[in-house]
C-alpha cells in the first residue's frame, strides 16, 4: 500500500536538501506542496519533474481526502512546504492526521527546520526550548500570549515575518525584562545571514541601527526566565511576615 513521506526542504540555501529528499522526490508518484510555482522551482534545479497537488492552509482538508485515495492505490505521495518541515508553523498536519487515521504508513524525512537551525547557533545554554512560532497579530491577543510566557523557564522561540517585527521586539521589551538575553537569526543560509545577539533593552536599538535589519525573515530567541528559586522565596516571605508583624 501507498506510504506519505513528508520531506524537509531547505530554508533558504537549496544545496541544504538532503540526499535522501532528492531521491524519494524523485520516486514520488504525486507531491503535494504549498506552493506549485515554488516547488517546482526546487525540482527543476535538481532536474526532477513530477506531477504536483497544491495543499495550502485553505484545501488541506480536501486535498487529504484525495490523498488517502491515491494512497489506496498505492501512489508514493511526498508532501513538501514551501521551506523547512512540513506541519511545522506550515500547513501539513491535517494532511498527516487524515492519513494516519486512515491507516497508512507516514514517513518523516528530515531536514532544515529555521526554529532549530537558530537555536544552534544562538549560544543560549538551556536545555530546553518552548517553541511560539507566530504569535497572534493583534496587539491585546499577542500581550496575553507574552504575559503566559513570561515565567517560562526555557528558551522561547518566536517566528515573525518581516513587516511586523518591529512590532514583535517592542511588544517582547515591554512584556519580559530588559535584561534578558534575545537573539535574532535573520536570513538563515542566505546572503544576508546575520545572528546578533544582545539584551532585549538593546534590541529596538539594535533593529533600528539600519533600515536593512527590518527586512528578511526572523527567528526570534528569547532566553528562559530565571529558574524560580523557592528557597529565596520561602526567604522573602518570612522577612515580610516578620514585618507586617512589627507594624501590627
Ligand atoms: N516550516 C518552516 C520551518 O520548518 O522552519 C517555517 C515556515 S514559516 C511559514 C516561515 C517563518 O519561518 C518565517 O517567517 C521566519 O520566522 C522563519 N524562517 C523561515 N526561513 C527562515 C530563514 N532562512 N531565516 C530566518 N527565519 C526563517
Amino acid at each position: 500500500t501507498g506510504t506519505l513521506y513528508v520531506v524537509a526542504t531547505p530554508i533558504g540555501n537549496v544545496t541544504d536538501i538532503t540526499l535522501r529528499a532528492l531521491h524519494l522526490l524523485a520516486l514520488a508518484d504525486v507531491v503535494a506542496c504549498e506552493d506549485t510555482r515554488k516547488t517546482g522551482a526546487l525540482l527543476g534545479r535538481f532536474g526532477i519533474n513530477r506531477p504536483l497537488l497544491a495543499a495550502h492552509q485553505h484545501n488541506e482538508r480536501e486535498v487529504a481526502e484525495r490523498l488517502v485515495e491515491r494512497l489506496a492505490g498505492g501512489a508514493r505521495v511526498a508532501l513538501v512546504s514551501d521551506a523547512g518541515t512540513p506541519a511545522v508553523s506550515d500547513p501539513g498536519a491535517r494532511i498527516v492526521d487524515a492519513v494516519r487515521k486512515a491507516g497508512y504508513r507516514v514517513l518523516p524525512l528530515p531536514g532544515a527546520s529555521a526554529a532549530v537551525t537558530a537555536l544552534s547557533a544562538a549560544g543560549l545554554v538551556n536545555d530546553r526550548f518552548y517553541f511560539v512560532g507566530f504569535l497572534p497579530a493583534k496587539p491585546k491577543q499577542r500581550e496575553t500570549a507574552l504575559a503566559e510566557l513570561a515565567q517560562v523557564p526555557a528558551t522561547l522561540v518566536f517566528y515573525e515575518a518581516p513587516h511586523r517585527i518591529d512590532e514583535c521586539v517592542q511588544a517582547l521589551a515591554h512584556a519580559f525584562e530588559p535584561a534578558r538575553q534575545v537573539v535574532f537569526a535573520r536570513e538563515l543560509t542566505k546572503l544576508f545571514e546575520e545572528v546578533h545577539r544582545c539584551t532585549l533593552g538593546e534590541a529596538t536599538a539594535w533593529l533600528k541601527g539600519d533600515t536593512n535589519r527590518e527586512r528578511g525573515e526572523f527567528v526570534v530567541l528569547v532566553e528562559g526566565a530565571p529558574a524560580r528559586d523557592d528557597a529565596a522565596d520561602a526567604d522573602a516571605d518570612r522577612i515580610l511576615r516578620i514585618l507586617l508583624a512589627e507594624c501590627s
